[in-house]
């Protein structure tokens, strides 16, 4: 059996996280992507459950106060957040389990759980990058001026991430993730209990 392995996946909005975690997932049974809690409202082609469990302020200050949640942030106005249950219990499973957050709470994780493995997905270019959030059509302008100005802030944070993936294409991009996931699961400290077995004949 594969060692279980804690996934997190950064980038800016519009850069392709989504759509590159759905290719993942397609491609190995033994992904299982962390459906986060928020209160930002849904948008069109979303969905309760699949996409997010969506909240009210109120009842996300609740999951904070009852410590549901592994980590949570404030961004662009919105409370986003890890539900704690989940993530423990599918990684003893042996599952490679996807955490799709932003920089603040990736940085949580890796405190908490120091073998994660951080991945940020940057696009060709930044203009690349307004190009594809103004064309997927489901922000305001406002939300766009906030995004992009996180963006920026985001990239300052490169350098504390274990993996680069540019998403030059969705094919390319997902086949970078699979080959980071297959090597990290191969390392000597992730896999104890087969060293102990070789060592031992
Ligand atoms: P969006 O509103 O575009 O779905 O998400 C905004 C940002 O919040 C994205 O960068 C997304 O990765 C991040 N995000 C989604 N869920 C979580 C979460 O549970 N925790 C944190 N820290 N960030 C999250």
């Amino acid at each position: 059996m594969n060692p279980g392995l804690l996934l997190v996946v950064s980038g800016p909005a519009g850069v392709g996280k989504g759509t590159i975690v759905r290719k993942m997932m397609e491609n190995d049974t033994k992904f299982v992507f962390s459906v986060s809690a928020t209160s930002r409202v849904p948008r069109a082609n979303e969905s309760e459950g699949k996409n997010y469990y969506y909240k009210t302020r109120e009842q996300f200050e609740e999951m904070i106060k009852n410590d549901e949640l592994l980590e949570w942030v404030e961004y662009c106005g919105n409370y986003y957040g890890t539900p704690r249950d989940l993530v423990c219990r599918e990684i003893e499973k042996g599952n490679v389990v996807i955490l799709e957050i932003e920089v603040d709470g990736a940085l949580n994780v890796k405190r908490l759980f120091p073998d994660c493995v951080l991945c940020f997905i940057i696009p060709p270019d930044f203009d690349e990058l307004e190009k594809r959030l103004r064309g997927r059509g489901t922000d305001t302008e406002e939300s766009i001026i906030s995004r992009l100005s996180r963006a920026k802030e985001e990239f300052k944070y490169l350098d504390k991430y274990d993996y680069l993936v540019v998403n030059d294409s969705i094919e390319n991009a997902t086949q970078r993730f699979i080959s980071i996931v297959q090597a990290e699961q191969m390392r000597t400290n992730r896999n104890q209990s087969l060293i102990n077995k070789f060592k031992n004949i």
